[in-house]
């Protein structure tokens, strides 16, 4: 028997887990995909909002400024990459400006730290490419830019060293409430009962919801946003996050640079049937592109390597609804979920577990608790004589498998193993980067095949790029065989 148990592991449930972590309970996290962070928290802006927009007194309000400010802690704790560009949200007419008032009044009340207006020409002197149709900024200088898929690693391992349990592939299929318990069926025949049970399936938490309670208290509708990646050889083009007027479709189509030096084009916002399926569109596609242009000039888009789409979890409840089910007690939902939900992550779960379900009252804190995770090595940023000493101690540091993002053979092995590991293509390149660069995995493919057939004594016709139905090869082809 369980404790608790979390349903979803993107980084709103690995945020929980890792919290629940602090307590002496037995803590079990169910994800029906082969890894951590493949949904929402797979594909977004990965801006860390400074909580300029949302409805002053909401729950998004108070947790993204307080997430916000709790990245700083985790970059300490949980090694969180963090890039601190600021953000500004531009104006183009004496109506915007208007408007950029009246956002800028939202800022002072949800306590935004530090933003103010500027001219064209103070915006100008740090971002160069600024459209010159702009007329003033409101520049939010506590907005970051983080990196999704290793938040929700970074917790995830944490919560992992600190006893929780996760198990992949594990599909919801049945929930029960038996006495004072919960019986979670996973994929159709086997059992977890636990206590308590924290419904944190994004898109899906309505129909996780629909498994128990008769009448649901929400609704997820999809929104899909599409995006254009830039490659890094454009790095600096733009310093700080470009926002255009936030409108009821959201914050609108923004140019991010990255972490790792690519800059994001998007997304749009479009409400879409199938909740379940990220497609690209050339219609989303091209409205990205149009509006995208009227934040920047110049913009490089013969640099584009790729594109990619996201679904955000949109309720029809107006706000974040994180709260125990009216019907069953002890079942906890993580609602409408959407944006900034990266940026509140770790404050949701600081408030569903302090506030919402009291978990203080229930168990004692967890005196081996500790809050570190062990950093990981990035040896292209190291300096020549810190490359020199590794290579010396472990001779893989020298041999460079992904030549775009200049991944080595060490880092790649170190993503296949751990409580974390992965034997996937795409659970390499989300660990390492591997792939993820110029020739899009081009060159440095069919090496990571290898390398991951000899780990875990795999036929290379068994190896996915990512889910179970995404085999690399049906058949073999001219391999030459030793
Ligand atoms: C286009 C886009 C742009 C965004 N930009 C930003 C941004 O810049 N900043 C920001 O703060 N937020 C942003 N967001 C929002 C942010 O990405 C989400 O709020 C956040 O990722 C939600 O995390 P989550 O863990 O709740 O959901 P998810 O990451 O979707 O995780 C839910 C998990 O539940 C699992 N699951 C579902 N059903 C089951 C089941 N039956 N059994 C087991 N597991 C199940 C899923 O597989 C999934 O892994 C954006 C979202 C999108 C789509």
């Amino acid at each position: 028997m369980y404790d608790y148990i979390i349903i979803g592991a993107g980084v709103v449930g690995s945020a929980i887990a890792r919290e629940l972590s602090l307590y002496q309970a037995k803590t079990l996290v169910l994800e029906k995909e082969n890894d951590v962070a493949n949904v929402q928290s797979l594909a977004n802006s990965a801006i860390v909002h400074s909580g300029h927009n949302p409805e002053p007194n909401s729950l998004k309000a108070r947790l993204s400024v307080w997430g916000n400010k709790l990245y700083e802690e985790m970059e300490k704790e949980l090694d969180i990459p963090l890039l601190r560009t600021g953000a500004y949200v531009v104006a183009h007419n004496a109506e915007e400006e208007r408007q950029l008032e009246e956002l800028t009044e939202l800022a002072r009340i949800n306590q935004v730290p530090e933003f103010k207006i500027l001219s064209f020409e103070e915006a100008l002197k740090d971002e160069p490419n600024l459209s010159k149709t702009v007329t003033k900024v409101l520049s939010l200088p506590t907005t970051k830019v983080t990196y999704p898929w290793e938040v929700a690693f970074a917790a995830m391992e944490n919560a992992l060293i600190n006893g929780v349990e996760f198990i992949k592939n594990a599909l919801v299929t049945g929930i029960k409430k038996e006495f004072d318990y919960f019986v979670v069926t996973v994929n159709n025949h086997i059992e977890y009962q636990c206590r308590y049970l924290i419904n944190s399936a994004g898109v899906a938490s309505d129909d996780i919801a629909g498994l128990i309670e008769k009448n649901v208290p929400f609704h997820i509708t999809g929104r899909k946003g599409e995006y254009f990646v830039i490659d890094k050889r454009a790095k600096g083009f733009v310093n700080h996050i470009l926002y255009p007027l936030p409108t009821e479709l959201g914050k609108g189509v923004l140019i991010t640079p990255q972490y790792h030096g690519e800059i994001l084009l998007g997304p749009n916002s479009e409400l879409v049937e199938d909740k379940y399926l990220p497609t690209t569109s050339f219609a989303g596609l091209a409205y990205v592109k149009e509006h995208a242009a009227m934040l920047a000039d110049n913009i490089p888009f013969n640099q584009i390597i790729r594109s990619f789409a996201g679904i955000r979890s949109t309720a029809d409840y107006d706000d974040f609804y994180i709260k125990e089910s009216l019907e069953v007690k002890g079942l906890f939902h993580l609602g409408g979920i959407d944006s900034p939900g990266l940026t509140a992550c770790f404050a949701i779960a600081k408030y569903l577990v302090n506030e919402v379900m009291n978990v203080d009252n229930i168990y004692q804190l967890n005196p081996d608790f500790n809050p570190y995770r062990k950093k990981r090595v990035m040896f292209h940023k190291l300096s020549d004589v810190e490359k020199q000493v590794l290579i010396k101690e472990e001779p893989m540091y020298g041999n460079i498998i992904c030549k775009c993002e200049k991944i080595t053979e060490k880092e790649i092995l170190e993503a296949m193993r751990g409580p974390l590991g992965s034997n996937t293509i795409k659970g390499i390149k989300k660990r390492t980067r591997a792939g993820a660069g110029l020739c899009q995995g081009g060159y440095c493919e069919e090496k990571i095949v290898k390398m991951i057939s000899k780990e875990f004594n795999l036929s290379p016709m068994d190896i996915a790029y990512d889910k179970e139905n995404t085999k690399l090869f049906t058949q073999e082809t001219k391999v030459l065989k030793k």
